[in-house]
């Protein structure tokens, strides 16, 4: 299970990547069944001029379109960074199986860490929760995502100074 866990996380990883191209918020995810992906997802709320438009969002409407079915039976949904509190309430929406997430999201995140949307006894469906999986991997591309940006930041403020 490990292994596959990692393999599939760092398939997600590769879909963060192309958020970080577009200069959205490097987050991944990749929905799976039978060892077969059937969504993908990358972050990009800005590009889409849309505020759900979540990684794992992306990657459950892929999801359902393949299936042709509004819920996802026997998937398991991977994701870089732990889920927001929209995405954790489609995930039990679309009664997926499994989550397993990389990094943990202190500040928002609803699996556990701000808020525990998943685990919430009083709900419907229970997912199955793996975290930290690649974590520092996950944690790493976010971490240099920002750098990056305070650095591009800070050398547009002083070209600017020099005008
Ligand atoms: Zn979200």
């Amino acid at each position: 299970m490990k292994q596959q866990d990692e393999y599939w996380m760092r398939h997600a990883l590769d879909l963060a990547r192309r958020a970080w191209e577009q200069g959205e918020v490097p987050v991944g995810a990749v929905l799976v069944q039978n060892n077969r992906v059937i969504g993908e997802g990358w972050n990009r709320p800005i590009g889409q001029h849309d505020p759900t438009a979540h990684a794992e969002i992306m990657a459950l409407r892929q999801g359902g379109k393949v299936l042709e079915n509004y819920r996802l039976l026997d998937t398991t949904l991977y994701v870089t960074l732990e889920p927001c509190v929209m995405c954790a309430g489609a995930m039990v929406h679309s009664r997926i199986s499994r989550l397993v997430y990389g990094a943990h999201d202190i500040k928002s995140g609803a699996a556990g860490s701000l808020l525990d949307v998943l685990g919430h006894p009083g709900m419907n469906h229970q997912v199955e929760l793996q975290s930290g999986v690649l974590a520092e991997e996950c944690a790493a591309m976010l971490s240099d995502f920002f750098r990056m940006r305070r650095e591009q930041k800070k050398a547009l403020r002083h070209a600017q100074r020099q005008n």
